[in-house]
């Protein structure tokens, strides 16, 4: 069987094992088999070791997990609500949630991890089982793999995420050279790998009053060009200038904004000036953690002595000296930052300012 489009690095997928699953019936067994598996080699001569497994279209790392039954598994998510599972990896995987990863890209090594006994046997015995369980899901659905591999159905050109980058990259910063528009993908890459912000690039950039050009409607009048795509691309291959920055708005009225108060400047490139976290002060003296004298109400302006959330009783990180209380409801007090919800918190860690 030679496919259009490949799962295995060799691109001689060899099929050991069909797909007998029904979308009526999406509950995986033993009886039905929801996906296709794949040894790697010609019916002569079988070369499972080392073999590298590719991803199918452009996407997103949606998980890395490990269960005894699928192993070491990798899911990718691409355009369309359509989902690509790569099971039975070694241990090791190249790729972590959230990687935006291009067509054939490696995404793991072929392994035997899991539950693999239904293979074929006519291989060495340290190989036994290693094969590839490769499954598609379209909404949520197990679907039949091969039409996509034959190219009879096909996975839209890229990723949501990499169409959102795009979009963004050129609303920002389509007047700036390439590191101006790479710093921007910097920004919001940032930003998804940082605790104190949404973690995947959808969020980031769609959070309420983050990204100028989504507020105004400029981002849905995009229109990215080859060029952008271009240096996008180069900032997701890890060009990064960005010295670690959150945040960047125009020079242009900069001058008073939040930015300059609440924040520390970092350096500026073209039309932006990029910034950072003000570095979070060394630990309050005892007499200051005490409660505030004053009643702490809506709108005031408040330091975290002790940053526990107030609902799960878990640690956050605090990014910046001083919070907003955005809501009251006796001891808890929900803090924020330019209107954005931080976290709830009790009132005995905050003092009033
Ligand atoms: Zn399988």
């Amino acid at each position: 069987m030679s496919y259009k489009n490949h799962v295995i690095g060799t691109k001689n997928e060899l099929l050991t094992s069909g797909f007998s699953g029904s979308a009526n019936n999406p509950t995986p067994t033993r009886t039905n088999h929801y996906g296709l598996d794949f040894i790697a080699g010609c019916d002569s001569q079988i070369t499972t070791l080392g073999v590298d497994i590719i991803a199918l279209a452009d996407g997103t790392v949606k998980s890395v997990t490990f269960d005894n039954l699928k192993g070491w598994t990798v899911v990718l998510s691409h355009a369309g609500n359509i989902t690509t599972h790569y099971q039975h990896l070694r241990k090791g995987l190249p790729v972590k949630e959230r990687n935006i990863v291009k067509k054939t890209q490696v995404i793991g090594v072929m392994g035997n991890t899991g539950d693999c006994r239904s293979t074929r046997k006519d291989v060495k015995p340290e190989f036994l089982g290693t094969h590839l369980h490769f499954g598609v899901q379209e909404n949520g659905k197990w679907v039949d793999p091969e039409p996509y591999l034959t190219g009879e159905k096909t996975i839209g050109g890229q990723s949501d995420e990499l169409d959102i980058l795009n979009r963004i990259a050129w609303a920002e910063a389509r007047g700036e050279d390439d590191k101006g528009i790479i710093l921007v993908v910097n920004v919001i890459m940032n930003r998804v790998k940082s605790p104190g912000f949404p973690n995947n690039i959808r969020d980031v950039v769609f959070a309420p009053k983050q990204f100028e050009p989504v507020s105004n409607g400029a981002y849905d009048r995009a229109t990215p060009d080859q060029r952008i795509k271009n240096v996008v691309k180069r900032a997701l291959d890890g060009e990064d200038y960005s010295q670690g920055t959150l945040f960047f708005r125009t020079i242009k009225g900069a001058d008073g904004g939040w930015h300059e108060t609440a924040l520390a400047r970092l350096f500026e490139h073209g039309a932006h000036r990029f910034y950072t976290t003000r570095t979070t002060q060394a630990a309050p003296k005892p007499s200051q953690t005490t409660a505030s004298t004053g009643k702490i109400e809506k709108g005031n302006k408040v330091k975290v002595t002790k940053a526990i959330n107030y609902d799960n009783g878990k640690p956050f990180r605090l990014w910046y000296d001083v919070y907003e209380v955005i809501e009251v409801k006796g001891d808890r007090i929900v803090i924020g930052v330019n209107g954005v919800v931080t976290a709830p918190i009790d009132r005995k860690h905050l003092t009033k300012l």
